[in-house]
């Protein structure tokens, strides 16, 4: 089954600047800010610019020069909000839901970190 991204999705729309968002850090292939209904006092999400619906579809089809910089945005995130252990921090956590079983709103990859507070085993 081919995947289909809907260039209407609000993430989609954050990349074009049609919605405001709260910036965190851009790179050449990657947008990280804040979610707008924040579960932990840290709650970021970083996506990549490309059309990607979920992780699986951006591991077959992004290009090595995109995942390098997801992934690198990822952590670079983690260092400068100051919640990584290198950074001083107490740690994070990140996450990514992907398709109805894990509850994916927003069809364009996305992944949550959370930090800040105490998480437990599991946040959601
Ligand atoms: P999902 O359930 O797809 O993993 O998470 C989608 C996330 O996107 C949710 O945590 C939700 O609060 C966030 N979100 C939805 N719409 C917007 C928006 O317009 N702006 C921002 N910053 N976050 C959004």
């Amino acid at each position: 089954m081919a995947y289909e991204y809907d260039p209407q999705n609000i993430f989609a729309r954050i990349l074009r600047g049609e919605i405001p968002c709260s910036k965190v850090l851009e790179t050449e292939h990657s947008l990280a800010f804040r979610d707008i209904n924040p579960q932990a006092p840290t709650h970021v999400l970083v996506i990549p610019k490309g059309p990607y619906v979920n992780y699986d579809h951006f591991a077959a089809e992004a290009s090595e020069a995109e995942i390098v910089d997801f992934v690198r945005a990822v952590g670079q995130v983690a260092r400068e909000l100051g919640c990584a252990q290198a950074a001083g921090g107490n740690g994070y956590r990140i996450l990514s839901n992907a398709g109805p079983d894990a509850h994916q709103e927003v069809p364009h990859l996305h992944v949550h970190l959370f930090a800040g507070r105490f998480l437990g085993r599991m946040i959601r």
